[in-house]
């Protein structure tokens, strides 16, 4: 939407009191979520000028419109996810008529679709780009109301998202992370098979200065041979497998409708660990560390993942089943979510009958095996260097992201010394805290 704004002579400002008009991006997805968009809105609202129009788009007014409209009075549009791509058109609108009731852009549009208006779907922060590769998700997930908010998934043409990459690695993007709410799904309506391992190598082959190429959101079930192939022997894909499995216990999964077999998941992580060993823990022959496997990166995976805890029906033993698996598979990185019951998804006849102190009371035993886990894993780095991304500098520290951190979600590392914002440079680990890891510079960046 900026973008497409942007092209039309609109400019970005920081400060909402300077922008004439204020869009929100909304989120539908679970109740915390939905309370900060409104926030924002009626933060927003409040303070509006008579000229500034006031614009709810995303994924909470593609489902709740109207009812986001009568919370906030003084929107003046409202525009759902599926069409964000006619956001001039309703800008153009409001700015031509008076409109003393919200105007309302939710045309009947089955999915997001591929109608995208010739502008590169990315997101950009520093020297990293969050690239779109498919919309809309054509999973059964009972607790999720993606599916109801976007649609099925479609996905974008490769050499579309290909251009794209090519095109944001000129303007000096060094790690691309491609999203989509299911990757291991690309490319399915496309008619293809194996999809993504295809666009990762296809991205590989013809963008091959990209530093850094990150996937997020792989489905269980979907990790195939081939993709592992891939993450295991192309030095730009990232050994960072981000597999949401949300729980451990196979009757949990089965009421939640998500794979439950978890022979499945012990097998593929840890053929996927085998792939891509901790280079350290190989043997030695000769003064050499022995690979027999294509171990191009040199990196150990890095496994992160995410769980509700308090689902409908989760027993204790469920519960312990979980604290267990996290146990014993010791993940790199854990997120964990309380059940937020959503109204229409196929779990709704299960109600919310976990209180709400249980599943505090889960959340934070699990958050809490984690971070020692987190904490041990992050202890074995102390002496080791790694490569970063540099992303700011604050006190005297150099401040960036490893192979291991994606932005936002996972930790940072600090180092002693001073870098630009978007070089690459090696780091030589001192210290570790639960997420983060502490350092000092080595050298002079790594050149492009
Ligand atoms: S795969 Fe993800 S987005 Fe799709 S239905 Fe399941 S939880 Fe929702």
């Amino acid at each position: 939407m900026a973008q497409l704004l942007m092209d039309d002579g609109y400019e970005l400002v920081e400060n909402p009191k300077k922008a004439g008009v204020l869009i929100v991006n909304t989120c539908g997805f679970i109740g915390p979520a939905k309370e900060e968009s409104v926030k924002v809105l009626k933060e927003l609202a409040k303070q509006k000028r008579n000229n500034q129009l006031l614009i709810a788009a995303g994924c909470l007014t593609q489902r709740y419109g109207v009812e986001v409209a009568r919370q906030v009075p003084g929107i003046d549009g409202i525009l759902g996810t599926r069409r964000w791509m006619d956001i001039l058109q309703v800008v153009n609108k409001l700015r031509a008529t008076p409109h003393p009731e919200p105007f309302y852009h939710l045309p009947d549009a089955a999915t997001v679709g591929a109608d995208e208006r010739r502008i590169i779907r990315a997101s950009v922060a520093g020297a990293s780009a969050y690239l779109k590769i498919a919309d809309g998700c054509r999973r059964p997930c009972a607790f999720c109301a993606i599916p109801l908010i976007k649609g099925t998934a479609v996905s974008r043409q490769m050499d579309t998202i290909v251009a794209e990459a090519r095109e944001l690695r000129e303007m000096g993007i060094r790690e691309l992370i491609l999203i989509a709410q299911d990757t291991t799904d690309y490319g399915h309506d496309l008619g293809m098979k194996d999809g993504l391992a295809v666009l990762l190598e296809k991205l590989t082959d013809e963008v091959p200065e990209m530093d850094w190429i990150r996937v997020m959101y792989s489905f269980p079930g979907y990790v195939t041979d081939r993709l592992v192939d891939v993450m295991a022997s192309r030095k730009q894909i990232l050994p960072y497998l981000d597999i949401p499995l949300q729980h451990a216990h196979p009757n949990t999964l089965a009421r939640m409708k998500r794979p439950a077999n978890m022979e499945w998941v012990h097998t593929t992580l840890a053929k996927m660990r085998a792939a891509m060993p901790d280079p350290s823990t190989l043997p030695m022959v000769a003064g050499q560390r022995l690979s027999t496997l294509p171990l191009v990166t040199g990196q150990r995976l890095v496994i992160r993942t995410t769980f509700i805890v308090g689902y409908p029906g989760e027993t204790e033993e469920e519960f312990q089943a979980l604290m267990d698996f996290v146990q014993e598979i010791r993940f790199d990185r854990v997120g964990a979510f309380k059940f937020s019951f959503e109204p229409g998804t196929t779990s709704e006849a299960l109600g919310d009958p976990v209180p709400a102190a249980v599943k505090d009371e889960r959340w934070e035993r699990l958050m809490s095996v984690q971070q020692n886990i987190s904490l041990q894993i992050n202890q074995s780095y102390v002496g080791k260097t790694l490569d970063v991304l540099v992303e700011g500098y604050d006190n005297g520290l150099t401040i960036g992201r490893s192979y291991r951190d994606a932005p936002e979600i996972d930790g940072l590392v600090f180092a002693e010394g001073k870098a630009e914002i978007g070089e690459m440079v090696k780091v030589k680990i001192s210290g570790a805290m639960a997420y983060d890891l502490t350092g000092t510079l080595l050298q002079t960046p790594i050149k492009l």
